[in-house]
């Protein structure tokens, strides 16, 4: 079953086209990472699937079916810094919360002892650190048991201490069998945390699917010759690599982290009768990687 499905999703604010004909889905019991630099549209998509702001264009399912209110009664979200009482202690103001919600108001200590604030439920709002209110955030969006999490940009703003602490609670979630859905600008983070992608650039759908597969480490191979034309010609032709670049004054060729072979690569221009001036390999960071997919130009 798909928990999210969006087709041709479009929003524009004006003349900013926020999302152009985004489709993809979010299977069930997946952490689902949706990633863009900012101003990449990841808010504009939750806020729509949320009801919070109207497509444009196109549309979206929860749970397969045409949404409604049952449906996203069915989802906690963590969109934007919820208001919290100063003055009040955890227990209250997710009292207030539940109440707000019209659900988990007997679940209270359950979801502050997942999000380890039971010790400190009855210190005031104020008290807490940065990590400690957004683990009573993301413990306002537990109440209930939801099946399904949405989170914008979960860890933001947080120290190293409290982002991998938030990044721990998201793995325990999705270990529990909870589909989560989250936006974030850090290529890190998706890695570390979530099993699948959407990566959007300025509104648009770059790619989507398994981490394991979208983020993958190249070996990228640097060559160069008198004629850099037939050079790539005669790259493009060479079985195994995935793609052939040319730049200024390199051919650049890809292959999947690991199986490129330069002396293959020297032998196959030789028997075509190219002389290489240059031939290296680099290793491609994911950070590389990322910038490529996402780079404006
Ligand atoms: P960030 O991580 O910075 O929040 P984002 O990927 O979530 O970025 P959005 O906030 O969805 O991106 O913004 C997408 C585009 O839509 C941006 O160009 C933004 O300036 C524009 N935008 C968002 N909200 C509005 C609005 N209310 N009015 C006009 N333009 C908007």
């Amino acid at each position: 079953m798909a928990i999210l499905t969006v087709e041709n999703l479009t929003k524009n604010y004006g003349n900013i086209k926020a999302l152009k004909a985004v489709s993809f889905s979010v299977p069930k019991g997946t952490v689902f990472g949706i990633l863009g630099p900012n101003g990449s549209g990841k808010t504009t998509l939750l806020g729509i699937v949320m009801d919070i702001l109207k497509a444009s264009g196109g549309g979206y399912k929860l749970f397969d079916e045409v949404p409604t209110e049952h449906h996203r009664q069915q989802i906690g979200t963590l969109l934007e810094t919820p208001n919290f009482y100063h003055y009040l202690s955890a227990v209250e103001n997710l009292k207030i919360a539940a109440a707000i919600k019209g659900r988990g108001a007997d679940d209270i200590d359950r979801v502050l002892q997942i999000v380890d604030l039971a010790k400190r439920k009855t210190s005031k709002f104020s008290t807490y650190s940065l990590g400690m209110k957004q683990r009573l955030a993301i413990g306002s969006a537990l109440l209930g048991n939801p099946d399904v999490l949405v989170f914008d940009e979960p860890t933001n703003g947080l120290d190293p201490v409290g982002i991998a602490e938030i990044r721990e609670l998201i793995k325990k979630l999705a270990q529990e069998g909870k589909t989560v859905i989250m936006a974030s600008h850090l290529l890190d983070e998706v890695e570390k945390v979530c099993t699948h992608v959407a990566i959007l650039k300025q509104g648009t759908l770059i790619t989507h699917g398994d981490v394991n597969e979208i983020l993958v480490n190249e070996d990228v191979v640097e060559t160069a010759a008198s004629d850099l034309t037939l050079l790539k010609d005669a790259l493009t032709q060479m079985p195994g690599n995935a793609r052939v670049i040319v730049n200024e004054k390199t051919v650049q060729l890809f292959f999947p982290s690991g199986t490129a072979d330069l002396a293959a690569v020297n032998q196959f221009c030789f028997n075509k009768g190219i002389v290489l001036s240059q031939l290296q390999l680099k290793k491609k960071s994911l950070e590389s990687k990322f910038f490529e997919l996402t780079n404006t130009n």
